[in-house]
């Protein structure tokens, strides 16, 4: 496999090797290489000819549809910036990463209500000049169709890429800790992280992907869409992930790469007609962005006969940093999530940014060719996350052991010190999601005069259970020591989420703050 290449550069490749072959299936419309190839051509010469020149951001905000990909690669192919977008972004988080990234074109769907608060800016002021719609028509617009219409009329225009050097693409960070922040992503950056991905999973060209994380987010546009390209394999797109769905499409398309978060394996096994599906074309899968309990991994291997491993990245690394092996045991597979993945490196430092031994808690920095080449127009976050040796401080806090597996503690921007002791909610947090009334749960420090900050849990408990102060603490009483017992637990209906469906515990943490008051 070929690390070098530029990203449409790795479309070509596979589309020479074997045009006929069907790449994409979205439940809409079936797609081959050639006919991925040509449209992509068109949508880099409509593109052109619509004012859009090597460097423009172009936002994408669209579900896994299969014309996601053939807008991803026309942007490459002319050098532009593809800035995927959360479907589930409200008016606000939209606008920012618009002007924050002063993009001159989106593509949008209809679906999402974005167009109705969009079409009254456009052309107002700053850069923002098209909007380009897909599945629907505007008269004022044009549609994804038309661009393709248009891309006959001229040839593709010949962009020079740099792979080390020319951004791909701003993802925008999932804003749990504060804004979201733009990472820019090289060719090199994206081509790498989908090359290892494909080599820690030992992908061909047999391998069917079902991709049914999102294709705005790291995760679907790396190692889903192009480590499928990288080894000229096949896609699968599901637009909204439902357990029966996605256990159908298993049998149907003969799905052997199953990416996924750790609830949608869970929803799986739990489906009550799961044995009447046939999985035997299961073979592995990358599993990430939360911690996956034993007993799943377990289950995943055994009883689905999915050899899924573990992945552990953010958007900062282009997704995975670490990974554990087929050589690795459930136990693991679920308690690390493996070493550095072929050329990364990774280290665990304390606030001095001083290398710490083995086993010892600290904040893990990061070394590899998928790390981002700094925030977009964000000088002094690019200059916090990036030193001179090229090292990313992640802001996760963890271990490594003798044998270099890395396990996740928690967000260092998380951590509470009460009285002297440090606590790491995600620990308690583990242990809550294990009781039978809990459904969701985060704990946040709050500030207090005698112990600098004392911890408070927010619990959103099942439909119908009821608990308090008392029984939760009676729970925690012998499996955790008495420090780490939250001061106070809230129950309340919801919790305060990102587009992503993570927990915002700044926001948490102002909420509790009033309800607290004394
Ligand atoms: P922001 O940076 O805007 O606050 P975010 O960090 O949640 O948002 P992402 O880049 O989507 O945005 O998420 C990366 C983070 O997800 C990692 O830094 C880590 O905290 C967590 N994470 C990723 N993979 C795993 C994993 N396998 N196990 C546990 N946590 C993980
Ligand atoms: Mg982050």
């Amino acid at each position: 496999m070929n690390y070098q290449l530029s990203v449409p550069q790795v479309l070509e490749q596979a589309y020479l090797q074997s045009p006929e072959k069907e790449v994409i299936f979205d439940g809409y419309k079936r797609v081959t290489y050639e006919e991925l190839y040509q449209s992509v051509q068109l949508m880099a010469s409509a593109l052109a000819s619509k004012g859009i020149q090597k460097g423009d951001r172009v936002l994408v905000c669209l579900p896994n549809w299969h014309e996601f990909v053939t807008i991803y690669f026309g942007l490459a192919q002319i050098g532009a910036i593809l800035v995927p977008c959360n479907t589930r972004y409200m008016k606000e988080e939209l606008q920012f990463i618009l002007e924050n990234s002063g993009a001159k074109a989106i593509f949008l769907a209809e679906e999402y209500g974005h167009f109705e608060f969009l079409k009254p800016i456009l052309n107002k002021d700053g850069n923002f000049q098209h909007i380009f719609t897909v599945r629907f028509k505007d008269p004022e617009c044009t549609s994804y169709e038309e661009l393709l219409e248009l891309g006959k009329k001229s040839e593709p225009p010949q962009v020079e890429i740099d792979s080390i050097e020319d951004v791909f693409s701003i993802l925008y960070t999932s804003g749990t800790t504060g804004h979201p922040k733009g990472a820019m992503l090289t060719h090199k950056n994206f081509v790498h992280t989908a090359t290892v991905s494909a080599e820690c999973m030992n992908c061909t060209s047999n391998d069917v992907f079902l991709i049914a994380v999102p294709v705005f987010h790291c995760f679907g546009m790396i190692p889903g869409i192009l480590t499928a390209i990288v080894v000229g394999g096949k896609m699968v797109f599901m637009e909204e992930f439902k357990a029966e769905k996605a256990l159908t499409l298993i049998e149907q398309e003969k799905i052997s790469v199953h990416h996924g978060v750790p609830t949608m394996f869970i929803l799986e096994l739990n489906h009550p007609s799961f044995k009447q599906f046939d999985l035997s074309s299961l073979r592995t899968g990358i599993i990430a962005a939360a911690p996956c309990p034993e007993e799943i991994v377990r289950k995943i291997r055994t009883i689905m006969g999915c050899d899924i491993v573990v992945s552990y990245g953010m958007t900062e690394s282009s997704t995975t940093l670490t990974i554990t092996g087929f050589e690795d045991d459930d136990f693991l597979r679920s308690e690390t999530v493996g070493k550095a993945a072929p050329g990364a490196e990774v280290k665990i430092v304390d606030n001095n940014r001083v290398e710490l031994s083995p086993g010892v808690v600290g904040e893990i920095a990061a070394k590899s060719f998928g790390i981002m080449k700094g925030y977009f127009n964000s000088p002094e976050k690019t200059a916090e996350a990036l030193d001179q040796d090229g090292w990313y401080y992640t802001g996760d806090l963890g271990t490594l052991d003798e044998n270099g597996y890395l396990r996740i503690i928690g967000r260092k921007k998380e951590m509470i010190i009460r009285g002297g002791f440090n606590i790491y909610p995600r620990e308690i947090e583990e242990i809550l999601y294990k009781h039978e009334s809990v459904l969701e749960v985060a704990i946040v420090g709050l500030p207090d005069t005698v112990l600098g900050e004392i911890t408070c849990a927010a619990i959103r408990l099942k439909p119908g259970k009821t608990e308090d102060q008392y029984s939760m603490k009676t729970y925690l009483k012998d499996k955790v020591a008495d420090f780490k017992i939250p001061d106070h637990f809230i129950f309340v209906e919801k919790l305060p989420v990102t587009a992503s469906g993570k927990i915002k515990k700044i926001a948490l943490e102002q909420e509790l703050k009033e309800t607290l008051k004394p």
